[in-house]
């Protein structure tokens, strides 16, 4: 029986996964805000790019001074790439995140952005450049279409809308009475988790940022709408860098590079066939998930 434990708690990610999420990321924004613990250097320069590549370099991490919980942690995503993160819950996968849009700073390496520290960079401009699709999207208590336009608020309406329709979700609001004045929110209409997956990719394909930050979920989603959200992420990230926190099996396969973490740190690193190959943490993992979708288990 404990030799079976192991591999199921592994699997148990795939299911549970992330509490402490990206979810979280808007509202930590707003606390941001008024963090005066990270400040731009004074000869802060803005990131200006639409191709753009990250490294972390030798990065450790430490939220507090004595328990460390990123170690040694490398890997490049080049431009336009897309690089998934999987690992049990706890293995430091949401750090990542939180780091790159320095949340926090790192405590040992450092992350570049096309060859610069990004700490070199200012706060702004940084934030500018990455979009983020939570794994549970807040909305505002507003209209459907300021939860929509927040993505840049200076865009057109027939942008709004054109970003909507690349979501998939302009046809839903056009069927609503009050159509994009619906007021949604906890105290509006109440959108389904699909629903509201889509407004936040098409805030962020109305942003249009060259890197993405994604946090997937499946529990909330039905298998149907599950996939046409995934069809639909898959555009998003096109010729964009993309880190994603991936659940899916589609979206493991398709990435570029799958990055395996546990306790803080990356203990595999490849493509998807050359970690199946290597037949270690992740092709236990694999088959894991395998034996499940037979099952016909949504995964
Ligand atoms: P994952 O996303 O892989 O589930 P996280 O990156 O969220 O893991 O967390 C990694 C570790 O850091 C966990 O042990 C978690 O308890 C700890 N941690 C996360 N956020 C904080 C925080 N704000 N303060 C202290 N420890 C934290
Ligand atoms: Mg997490």
């Amino acid at each position: 029986l404990t030799q079976l434990y192991a591999p199921l708690n592994f699997l148990g990610f795939i299911y549970r996964e992330i509490k402490n999420s990206l979810s979280d990321m808007e509202r930590m924004f707003g606390i941001l805000d008024q963090n005066q613990e990270i400040e731009d250097v004074p000869q802060a320069t803005p990131l200006d790019t639409r191709s753009a590549e990250i490294r972390f370099e030798h990065v450790g991490f430490a939220y507090e001074p004595d328990r460390q919980i990123l170690h040694d942690v490398s890997f490049t995503i080049g431009a336009g790439e897309t690089v998934a993160v999987v690992g049990t819950s706890g293995a430091g996968k949401s750090t990542l995140s939180r780091l790159l849009f320095r949340f926090y700073d790192v405590t040992e390496g450092r992350i570049t952005i096309n060859g610069h520290d990004i700490r070199q960079y200012t706060q702004l401009s940084l934030r500018q450049h990455i979009g983020i699709v939570p794994q549970d999207t807040v909305l505002f208590n507003a209209s459907i279409y300021y939860n929509i336009a927040y993505g840049r608020p200076d865009a057109s309406h027939e942008e709004v809308l054109e970003a909507a329709r690349a979501a998939s979700i302009h046809d839903f609001v056009m069927s609503l009475p009050e159509g994009y004045d619906t007021q949604v929110g906890e105290r509006g209409l109440k959108l389904s988790g699909g629903e509201k997956q889509r407004v936040a990719i098409a805030r962020t394909v109305l942003k249009n940022p060259p890197i993405l930050v994604l946090d997937e979920a499946t529990s909330a989603l039905d298998t149907r709408t599950e996939r046409a959200i995934q069809d639909e992420l898959y555009k998003i990230t096109k010729d964009r860098t993309t880190l994603i926190i991936a659940h899916r099996l589609s979206t493991i396969v398709d990435a570029d590079r799958v990055l395996v973490m546990d306790q803080g740190r990356v203990v595999e690193h490849g493509s998807h066939t050359a970690l199946l190959q290597a037949n270690g943490v992740y092709a236990r993992m694999w088959a894991m998930q395998f034996a499940a979708t037979e099952e016909g288990t949504d995964v």
